[in-house]
């Protein structure tokens, strides 16, 4: 039997903790029916690598972005070249942007200056936009909704919220992405939140090397793990995976227009 093809919609494919062994992570991940990969820029360094992996592999593409922590490092000069970066054919996405109240590693007014500016600017390419919201919902959806993400459309990827967050979400006119919390005994909200977003508005990721599901905790995460989260997404959904991971391949490719 072959495996439901899928797609991961945010790795960190690039960072030196796949420096030594990508190509075989690329294998498993094949094997395990992860064709697709976007992988996600956090700043000028990560989003210039980002490129330069998505030349090498037709099935990876990369995105563009600032992350909130980085928002305060960030200079003219940066978003200079982030805008440069944003016009090269690989890059499918503005991202990864948005507000983390979590840390705050960046002062929280930077950090959502950072955010509009960047969300102006997928509005300005025509491109969607990927967001890292962490223990901000009310003003990351309010920036949101002022910068028209709708025009363009987008992620809120790694999502944390509530049902109620995912609602506002979808009225914004996101997709919703899980990742491996939702695998996680203690996975709150997300159960829920699997079985609420209609299946034209889902995606996963494994947002790697970060956040392992359930069975990998402790261990650097890979793409190939992704097919755990869409097995437990489709669990708890009580549809087949092998509909509903292409299905889920499908929105993805549909936002960020790629074969
Ligand atoms: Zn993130
Ligand atoms: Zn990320």
């Amino acid at each position: 039997m072959t495996a439901p093809e899928l797609f991961d919609t945010h790795a960190h494919l690039h960072v030196p903790e796949f420096a030594d062994d990508l190509d075989a992570v690329q294998e498993r991940a094949r094997a395990a029916g992860v064709t697709r990969v976007v992988t996600i820029g956090t700043d000028v360094a990560t989003t210039t690598a980002a490129i330069a992996l998505a030349e090498r592999d037709d099935r990876t593409w990369a995105t563009a972005g600032i992350h909130p922590h980085d928002a305060a490092e960030a200079d003219e000069a940066a978003f200079a070249e982030i805008e440069r970066l944003a016009h090269h054919p690989r890059v499918v996405a503005i991202g990864e942007i948005g507000l983390d109240y979590f840390r705050n590693l960046s002062p929280p007014d930077v950090q959502a200056r950072t955010f509009r500016r960047l969300l102006e600017l997928a509005r300005r390419l025509g491109k969607p936009a990927v967001m890292h919201c962490r223990d901000a919902h009310p003003e990351t959806l309010t920036i949101l909704e002022e910068e028209r993400v709708r025009e363009v459309g987008g992620i809120m990827h790694c999502f944390s919220g509530d049902v109620a967050i995912a609602r506002r979400c979808l009225d914004a006119g996101l997709l919703i992405s899980l990742a491996g919390p939702v695998t996680y005994p203690n996975a709150r909200a997300l159960p829920d939140v699997a079985r609420f977003v209609p299946g034209d508005r889902l995606v996963v990721e494994t947002d790697c090397p970060f956040l392992p599901p359930q069975g990998y905790r402790g261990r650097r995460n890979e793409p190939a793990y992704l097919a755990l989260t869409a097995a437990r997404v489709a669990e708890l959904r009580g549809e087949p995976l092998a509909a509903l991971g292409p299905r889920m391949s499908d929105n993805a490719r549909r936002l960020f227009r790629v074969d």
